[in-house]
Parts: structure tokens; sequence; C-alpha cells
């Protein structure tokens, strides 16, 4: 759709120009999947196009515009059988619309919520805000468990006049579920209601290019593993530029089910299976209020921690530390302790704790944490109650 519902009405958002080239009427209001097939097929024979990018404005019946999507995706995979990326809203309920998506033969896609600044995006982007965080961060967490860590991305605009931090901030939270901060400088849109702005200067950008490439380094995410779109395209932003290659391992919270169930079975091979602390089964009650840190090494899931807050006052707890046996001495569980306090520490968590097993001490001392209190015995084993070091995060 070359309009949006939004456009002409006060919901605009204020950097957008999608309906300008309407005007001069360089284009038209709805492209047909038969259409595109053909202009697609046509730019591959003879430009030897090596990706396909649809974008759209909302349709004025929410989600319309996601099955439109989808059957012009369907067609221009049959006719050409290129890597397609997709640009739209969150659908309404988010997994149906996903999974249309994706059996239409879409690889990746962008739910760009431009801005984590809250007062930026209401002022700029009206409703996107609307739309709100929670819905975005559904959308984006059932969007990796269908297209993959590193198929999903979000614009983030630099220069509509949001904190440096949200866009430090809110990249590593988009990083942390898998999904890529695709980070662009405002290019006025003659047309649009900021064409008159001015974009933002390049120490800034460098600065946050810089900044938002470590989180891509330690979450694993690369412009070069996208499989098609602005991301894999890069040249609105300097981002890829910036990449250094990724770490060896790298850790994470369990971005899909099949993390959670090998996050799962490598603590039943340590607590049950080898230590026997537990008879059946470690699982407990404080398992579905935990996040599932994991970490990752060429794709495989060969360690975990779990962390989870006690209450709201800031302390929380970290606890069933467990590297599949083959990968220890690998670096894994240093890597994943030092992401853990990283993590509650960005949920605002002011004393982390651990039960650690006594043989284990020495490893926690050595990564910044102390002893608090006696020795006691669990299950069977000698224990040592541990604090982090939260300033070293
Ligand atoms: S929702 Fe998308 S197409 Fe519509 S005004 Fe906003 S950016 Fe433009």
């Amino acid at each position: 759709l070359q309009t949006c519902d939004h456009w002409q009405s006060r919901r605009q958002c204020r950097f957008c120009g999608i309906e300008v080239s309407l005007k001069n009427q360089s284009t038209i209001p709805e492209k047909t999947p038969g259409q595109l097939a053909e202009v697609a097929w046509k730019a591959k024979e003879l430009d030897g196009i090596r990706q396909v990018v649809l974008t759209t404005g909302a349709s004025s019946f929410p989600g319309d515009e996601v099955k439109l999507l989808s059957r012009c995706a369907a067609a221009i995979k049959k006719a050409t059988e290129l890597p397609i990326h997709v640009q739209c809203l969150p659908p309404p309920g988010s997994s149906d619309g996903l999974n249309l998506l994706r059996e239409a033969g879409v690889d990746t896609i962008g739910l760009h919520i431009e801005s984590f600044d809250r007062e930026v995006l209401a002022r700029s982007a009206p409703a996107k805000a609307a739309v709100g965080l929670s819905t975005y961060e559904k959308a984006w967490k059932e969007a990796v468990e269908l297209f993959g860590p590193n198929q999903v991305s979000s614009f983030l605009i630099v220069g509509l006049g949001e904190k440096r931090d949200s866009v430090i901030q809110g990249s590593e939270r988009l990083a942390d579920l898998g999904v890529y901060p695709f980070v662009v400088p405002l290019r006025p849109i003659p047309g649009s209601v900021m064409e008159k702005d001015s974009p933002p200067d390049p120490g800034t950008m460098m600065e946050i290019y810089e900044k938002v490439a470590e989180s891509l380094r330690r979450k694993g995410l690369s412009s070069k593993r996208s499989l098609a779109g602005c991301v894999r395209c890069g040249a609105c932003s300097a981002l890829s530029f910036y990449e250094q290659p990724v770490e060896r391992i790298i850790c994470h919270p369990a971005r899909t089910p099949q993390e959670l169930t090998r996050a799962a079975a490598i603590r039943q091979q340590v607590f049950v299976d080898e230590q026997r602390i537990f008879q059946k089964t470690d699982a407990d009650e404080n398992d579905w209020k935990s996040t599932h840190l994991v970490a990752e090494l060429n794709g495989r899931i060969i360690g975990t921690v779990r962390v989870f807050p006690v209450n709201d006052n800031g302390h929380w707890i970290g606890g069933r530390l467990a590297i599949q046996r083959e990968y220890r001495g690998s670096g894994a569980g240093e890597l994943l302790v030092r992401e853990a306090v990283r993590f509650v520490k960005k949920k605002g968590c002011t004393t982390f704790t651990a039960l650690i097993q006594e043989e284990n001490i020495p490893f926690f001392v050595q990564v910044g944490w102390r002893p608090s209190g006696l020795l006691q015995e669990y299950r069977g084993r000698m224990h040592q109650q541990m604090k982090a070091d939260l300033s070293a995060a």
C-alpha cells in the first residue's frame, strides 16, 4: 500500500513521506501481487537483484495490509525465489499475521518502533506510540521464534529529539531478544512534516554506532547474517561498518522454545543425572518467573543460568548455573555469570545473590562475587550465600 490510514490524520508519523509520491503520480495507491511479481522477476532477469523489500502503510482495517503483504510475498517468491523482507506494524494478535507472512515465503521482517524515548515517540509517531511498547515486544519475540534471531529488525531513528541513552539502551534491549537494532540518522524527507529538520551530526552517529556495535558483538548479531532487507543492504546506516566479529560464545535470554528446552535438558543433565541433587527434575516454582539466560556456541546452546526477582525491592536471585559437560572450561560459565549480572542490573537490581556450592566459591570470587554469611547445607551439599558486585557490570 502506498497509502496509510494514519498519514492524513493527526496520527501521522512526522518523518514519513509515504503518500508524497502519490501526489505527482509517480506511483499508484495499491500494487497487486501480480504487478509486483512481474516487476521483481524482470528486475532479477535484467538487473540481477538479489533480494526484495516490501513496505506498506497501515490499512483502514487493521491487519488487512498483512494479508496483502503475504499475497504479494507469495507471488514474488513463486516468480523469483528471491529472499523477501517485509516491513509493517505489529499485526493485530501478532502470531496469526506473522505466521501468514512466514508461510508466504517471507524470510525477514522489520517491526519498527523508531524510538525508545516515549515522549519522542508520542510526538513523532503517535500511531506507533498507540500500539505500545509491550505489543511491539510481544511481536518481536514471536517474530524471532518464527523467523529466527538476526532475521527480525527494528529501525531506530536518531535525530527526532530523543535522549541518546534511549537509543543505546533500546538497542541493547532489542539485541537481547535477537532483534537487530537498525540505527539510522534522520533524513528529512521533502513533503514530510519534518522536511525542514536537520539530520544529526556525524559525531553523534559515530558514538552511537560504536556503542550499538558492542551490543551486536556480544549478542551474536550481524548484518551479514541477515537474509534480506535494510539490515542486509545497509545503505541507510553506517552501523555495519562498526560491527566487529561476534564473540565465539554469546550469552542472551533464551529466545525460542527450542532454546528453553535445551537449557532445561542441560540442567537435568547436571543437577539430576550427574550431581543427583534432585531426583527427577530440578524444575521448581521459580522457573516461571525467571529469565533463562543461555550460552550459545556456533548456534548450539551449551549452558544456562536463571535469574529472577525476589520482590519489588531490587533483590534478584541467580541460580541453576549449568554447562554441558563437553564445554566445561570453555569460559561459558564466566560469560553467563557476567551476563547475568549485567542483565539484572539493567532491570533495576540493587542486590544480586546466589547460593553457591562450596567447591565453586573460588570461581565466583574470581568473577567479582563476595561470600555473605556462613556456609549452610542445602540438599545434602554445603553451600555459600554470595553477592555480586553490581558496580563492576
Ligand atoms: S505507520 Fe508507517 S506508513 Fe503510516 S505514517 Fe507511520 S511510518 Fe508512515
